[in-house]
């Protein structure tokens, strides 16, 4: 007899949905089989039994052009436990040329009292200082194993030249340090931003002009040439483009040791969003793009060249995105998503764009594998975290924002009708949310998952692991 037991539904088991029961045990996973007896019991019939999806790109209170991301580690967990999620990943942030334990130490301070479900942190760096360079060989003792750099943002400091990138490299290759790369042309988008402000040209419709396709895809192919030469492995973050996931494609093949990641906004919204006086509201960097990128990008998804969905989470309010005085240089950047990350991906089952497999994988499985958290994370084996997604394939519905958790008040998914939706949420072995009754969570109920080294499989020259 086991503690709890999920009955009769589909358990997402060998890359593939099997008619079984699933038992809980404390806060693992305890069995999947037939005839499963629990002391609790809860009819499962006509559900997908998912492991908790694992975002790995949310940035929780994060001060922008004057204002700060809405959402702070306990709203932001409440939002990720009522979509699906349970284990997101943040990033720290330097001062000045502080190190990079420094700086975990600050933000595990603001994170731990307040997470609600697991995460950890991504170490950030704009400058790569001696003190970075003393303190990375620790950094994956402490649980983080991944460092995230940008190839743009000159003007806040943040941007690595060529100098920096192969430095960095270098040491992060030598260290088993992943590095996640923000992969558009700096240099080249300060120009055409500069361009565009002479021109008195900072209309919301300029954002993809300033940061055209190319800034992305010369990125890829520059960071995939130093990956190549360093064996430095990289993970891309935001892929906005179609092209820019079928250059990332390319290269694995080409031997460089990359992985990338899409972003729910790039899949569904496009460039018309931008027109119009809400056009701002859709402000993000990269820009949301063409219908062409957008239906190329779902193709990509589907040939596996990319492997990882997550969300890139960073809501303003619409009153936050008003102050902008019609300048992008002025706009707080950024879009709510980590809540309907799991509806938007599944969705897009539904609608035969990504097998199940590819799905389910892209925002559990392939996360945490090339994260360091798996199986603890995104797997229902036994022995591992009971984190776990009750979802109802059948059910239609509109997304509204009256009915989402994100601490803000639009939604630019508003009014998309989506197949499916999160019936439960478990956060190890535990119920945090039901269709029915809510968040049942708690503040600080969350906890800091140590991170062991990436799995090397996604980065070898071929295409995702089976
Ligand atoms: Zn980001």
């Amino acid at each position: 007899m086991f503690e709890q037991v999920l009955k009769g539904g589909q358990v997402f088991w060998g890359d593939t949905l099997i008619q079984a029961d699933l038992a809980i045990e404390g806060s693992k996973i305890a069995a999947v089989g037939s005839n499963l007896k629990g002391k609790s019991e809860l009819d499962a019939t006509g559900r997908w039994i998912l492991p908790g999806a694992v975002d790995v790109h949310t940035h929780f209170s994060l001060p922008f052009a004057g204002a700060i991301s809405a959402d702070d580690f306990y709203s932001g967990s409440v939002a990720a436990a009522c979509g699906g999620v349970t284990t997101f990943i943040d990033f720290t942030a330097q001062a000045g040329d502080e190190g990079v334990l420094d700086s975990l130490k600050r933000r595990r301070e603001q994170a731990d009292p307040l997470v609600a479900v697991d995460y950890s942190l991504h170490a950030c760096i704009g400058n790569y200082s001696a003190k970075v360079a003393e303190q990375l060989p620790l950094l994956a003792s402490h649980g983080v194993t991944s460092l995230k750099i940008f190839m743009a943002y000159g003007k806040s400091g943040l941007m690595q030249n060529d100098k920096g990138l192969l430095n960095i490299m270098t040491a992060c290759r030598q260290h088993g340090i992943l590095v996640t790369v923000h992969a558009e042309n700096g240099c080249l988008i300060d120009l055409l931003t500069d361009q565009a402000a002479e021109a008195n040209n900072l209309g919301i419709e300029s954002l993809p002009l300033t940061r055209p396709v190319f800034s992305e895809t010369e990125a890829i192919r520059r960071i995939a040439d130093f990956s190549r030469y360093t064996g430095c492995k990289v993970y891309v973050v935001h892929v906005s483009s179609g092209e820019g996931a079928q250059i990332l494609g390319c290269e694995r093949q080409r031997g460089a040791h990359i992985a990338g990641e899409t972003c729910p906004q790039y899949l569904y919204l496009d460039e018309k969003s931008l027109s119009g006086p809400t056009g701002h509201f859709y402000g993000c960097c990269p820009p949301i793009r063409s219908k062409n990128q957008q239906k190329l990008l779902w193709q990509r998804l589907a040939a596996n060249d990319l492997a990882v969905v997550a969300t890139d989470h960073c809501p303003f309010t619409t009153s936050d995105k008003n102050s902008w005085q019609n300048k992008i240089t002025s706009l707080p950047m950024g879009l709510p998503g980590i809540e309907t990350l799991p509806l938007l991906v599944l969705n897009g089952v539904h609608s035969e764009k990504i097998s199940l497999q590819q799905a389910v994988k892209a925002i559990s499985e392939n996360p945490a594998r090339i994260f360091g958290l798996y199986p603890q994370k995104g797997s229902l084996m036994p022995g591992t975290d009971a984190d776990i997604m009750v979802y109802n394939p059948d059910c239609n519905h509109e997304i509204s924002v009256a009915a989402l958790h994100m601490r803000t008040d639009y939604s630019p998914y508003e009014g998309l009708q989506c197949r499916g939706c999160n019936e439960m949420t478990i956060l190890r072995g535990k119920v945090v949310y039901s269709r029915q009754n809510g968040w049942q969570g708690e503040k600080g109920g969350g906890r800091f998952v140590e991170r062991h080294a990436t799995d090397a499989e996604f980065f070898i020259k071929k295409g995702l692991p089976a």
